[in-house]
């Protein structure tokens, strides 16, 4: 199987890539490009990157880390459910039934963010209803419940 790496994908059709080289034809296609979705003609409302947890630095003096409490990674959402989602997906595309397959999160459908400015008001919104959470259970040291009800809008729950 010839794998084509540093091509950049500008467009997909069902069963089709169109790549800056031409078009691949193929029984399956998956879109694996993460927060590059939006980039992808037609996928704008399909993914929004509201914002990164990560920083960048120039290497930090040890007393600085200690200071502000950096952690070396996380495994809650990132490259272990990445892993995750590839194996299942390979499952699925081989139709292979296994515990992975039968998860709750296998073929549900995440619904399309709302047109502008709809979506840009419900970014912001969600931001600030979020952030006056934060302040105050750290205010309070009790559950607001403000960032529950949210997460049940988002999720369409
Ligand atoms: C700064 C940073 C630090 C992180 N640290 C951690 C960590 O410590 N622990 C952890 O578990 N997770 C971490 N993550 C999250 C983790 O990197 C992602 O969850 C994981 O990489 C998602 O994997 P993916 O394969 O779905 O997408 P990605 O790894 O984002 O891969 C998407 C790929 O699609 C390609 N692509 C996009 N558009 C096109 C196109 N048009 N044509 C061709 N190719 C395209 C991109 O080049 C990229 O290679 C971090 C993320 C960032 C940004």
């Amino acid at each position: 199987m010839a794998v084509y790496e540093g091509t950049t994908v500008t467009g997909i059709a069902p069963r089709r890539v169109h790549a800056e080289g031409g078009t691949v034809s193929a029984d399956v296609v998956v879109r694996a490009t993460e927060a590059y979705t939006r980039d992808l003609p037609g996928q704008r409302r399909t993914l929004l990157p509201v914002y990164s947890l990560m920083i960048a630095t120039e290497p930090l003096p040890a007393e600085v880390i200690a200071g502000i409490g950096v952690f070396g990674g996380y495994v809650v959402t990132g490259v272990a459910c990445a892993n995750l989602a590839g194996r299942t997906m390979a499952e699925l595309i081989l139709e292979t039934d296994t515990e992975r397959t039968a998860l709750p999160w296998v073929g549900a459908m995440a619904r399309t963010w709302e047109p502008e400015p709809l979506r840009w008001l419900g970014v912001r919104s969600s931001r600030r209803i979020l952030r006056a959470a934060d302040d105050r259970e750290f205010r309070t040291d009790r559950e607001a419940r403000a960032a529950y009800r949210l997460s049940r809008v988002l999720r369409g729950a």
